[in-house]
């Protein structure tokens, strides 16, 4: 058995950003990654990271737009921290190194995202992610710790009312192991294969939030998904935002700048819920192209511009779709892009379980609320993650030392050998499409009770089908049918615990639209959602938003 101080579950951002901390902290520190560090999604965001720097923005003006963006749902508290903290974030990872986009005088440039009350987010082309998790990457690797790569976390385990390690298996062998640890953040991501078409990497699947609801974690918000209004046709490849914020506007087949229609006056730089709402309904009213979706159209801004700020746009255009944004339109639609909910956490990254914390996507603290604002979550993976590596850092310091024991693995053991040692069974890739259908179909932009209740319906069944889920590949190293029925198993609970909060939440907000309740409930639903694992599924609670200075209003844009 390994042992060390801290251990992190993740390596995307918001996991190398508390691994830091917990280092500099004095920590034996420990990260545990399914990929390599610089695989994860965080690389794979374009648009770039919100900070209100520059005398003419204000940290309250990011504050108000947040606290707006999110319907409000998001706690005020929180958001005044994250908003106050942005400035000092962004400069420090500048000094690790990361090369931001200027502007003509040398300062740091920004260009305009949706919902956003000025030109805000700045950016490193349309390769944000990447110039971040480099920058942070190579300071990280600075200090002295260890990286177990390729390894997959299975459990973990709670004993006495607080975390004692992880199970996880090494996916380079196949071997089990145990690592104890007084405290763990959960780090893990995004779970937006939980849905077919989607913007998130294939390794997004939500393992650490599945595995921390397993262990007694409480889930918050869950039934708040984004849909990104501009995804790549076919592929669901992100056009990031950055491309409307150069100026890029959308229209329908009828040639009409549609978003007059419902955002009259910052237009195609609403925020996304609204702007994805706006593309389906065109669709669904004939205003849409052949085969349903709309253009995106950049011709006007020129080969220049075009080239130089959106260059991996133009790549992606021109290798996935076959179309040049530079002298014709761009195909988009809606997909899936990020979970507002997830593990719920304080300010500090603590979760209700003594030595659990999480931070980065995987987490919901809350502060996007039922609406994230773009350039808002890359921020969030930096703040978040140094808080949840300096709590944990500090709870580490004090706690008493693990109770691990070699029994720990064997029902991880048991579960594994059982999925290869049946003669006939489910494949998990089916499992996997069904759910992925039931969730794009059913659970998605526009919502009702009628859909959403046939939805739990076929996930229930999924489950069924799941516990009789069989791995036909008996290889030990890199078993990735393994992995594949793991997932699948992971996302199965999310799907539910989304659809049952969707059900359960009677109202439209932000991103959760329901055409049977079209309008806010507040003085029914201003409150978050929480849910804990039962026998029975998911058994939801509700705990109150913390107001500060922001009394909600109707959000118009
Ligand atoms: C295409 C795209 C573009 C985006 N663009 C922007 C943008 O411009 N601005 C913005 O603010 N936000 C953007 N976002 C959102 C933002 O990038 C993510 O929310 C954020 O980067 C997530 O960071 P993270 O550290 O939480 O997770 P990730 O970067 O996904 O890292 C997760 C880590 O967890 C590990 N992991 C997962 N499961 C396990 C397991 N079972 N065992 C061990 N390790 C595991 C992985 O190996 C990985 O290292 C974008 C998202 C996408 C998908």
């Amino acid at each position: 058995m390994r042992r060390h101080e801290v251990v992190i579950v993740g390596a995307g951002l918001a996991g190398q950003r508390a691994a830091l901390a917990a280092v500099e902290a004095g920590r034996d520190v420990a990260v545990v990654t399914k990929l390599h560090p610089m695989r994860s999604h965080s690389g794979a965001a374009q648009g770039g990271i919100n900070a209100a720097v520059g005398a003419e923005d204000s940290v309250d003006t990011h504050i108000y737009d947040t606290v707006k963006g999110s319907d409000y749902l998001g706690d005020q508290d929180a958001i005044e921290f994250f908003c106050r903290e942005a400035g000092p974030t962004v400069v420090e990872m500048e000094h690790f190194g990361t090369i931001f986009s200027r502007a003509d005088d040398g300062s740091l440039a920004r260009r305009p995202f949706g919902g956003a009350g000025f030109p805000r987010t700045i950016y490193a082309a349309d390769r944000t992610g990447l110039a971040l998790l480099q920058a942070l990457y190579e300071r990280l690797g600075t200090e002295s710790f260890t990286t177990y790569e390729e390894w997959d976390l299975l459990r973990i385990v709670v004993r006495e009312g607080r975390v004692q390690g992880i199970v996880a298996i090494d996916r380079t062998t196949g071997a089990l192991e145990e690592i104890a640890a007084r405290s763990v953040v959960i780090a893990t991501g995004p779970a937006g294969r939980v849905y077919g078409r989607t913007t998130n990497a294939h390794s997004c699947t939500g393992d650490g939030i599945a595995i921390a609801y397993r262990a007694g974690a409480e889930l918050k918000d869950m039934e708040f998904v984004q849909f990104h209004p501009t995804a790549l046709l076919e592929s669901s490849i992100l056009i990031t935002e950055g491309a409307r914020g150069e100026g890029g506007i959308l229209k329908n087949a009828q040639g009409e700048r549609f978003m007059a229609r419902y955002a009259p006056h910052v237009l195609d730089l609403a925020s996304r819920d609204v702007v994805s709402r706006a593309i389906i309904t065109e669709i669904q009213e004939g205003r849409g192209f052949p085969g349903g979706y709309v253009h995106l159209e950049l011709m006007h801004l020129g080969r220049e511009r075009i080239e130089s700020r959106l260059e991996e746009i133009c790549d992606f255009s021109r290798k996935f779709a076959g179309i040049d944004p530079v002298t014709q339109p761009i195909p988009v639609m809606p997909a899936q892009h990020y979970m507002m909910g997830g593990i719920g956490t304080t300010i500090r990254g603590e979760t209700n379980v003594r030595g659990l914390y999480a931070a980065g996507e995987a987490a919901c603290v809350s502060i996007h609320g039922a609406n994230r604002l773009g350039g808002n979550s890359l921020l969030e993976t930096l703040v978040f993650g140094k808080q949840a590596g300096t709590a944990a850092a500090e709870y580490a310091a004090r706690a008493a030392p693990p109770l691990l024991h070699e029994s720990d693995l064997a029902p991880v053991r048991t579960r594994l050998d059982a999925l290869s040692a049946k003669s006939q069974g489910e494949d998990p890739q089916a499992i996997r499409t069904a759910m992925q259908a039931t969730m794009d179909g059913r659970v998605g932009i526009f919502r009702s009770f009628a859909e959403l209740a046939k939805a739990l319906e076929e996930l229930r069944a999924l489950k069924t089908r799941y516990e009789n889920v069989r791995v036909v590949d008996t290889a030990s190293a890199f078993n990735l049918n393994l992995t594949d029925a793991l997932e699948v198993g992971h996302m199965l609970d999310l799907a539910e615990v989304i659809t049952v909060g969707a059900i359960a939440r009677t109202e439209s907000r932000g991103a959760h639209s329901r055409t049977d309740y079209p309008k806010r409930d507040d003085a029914q639903w201003m409150r978050h959602t929480i849910a804990s694992q039962s026998r029975e599924g998911p058994k939801l609670s509700y705990s109150a938003v913390a107001y500060t200075r922001w009394d909600p209003k109707e959000r118009v844009y």
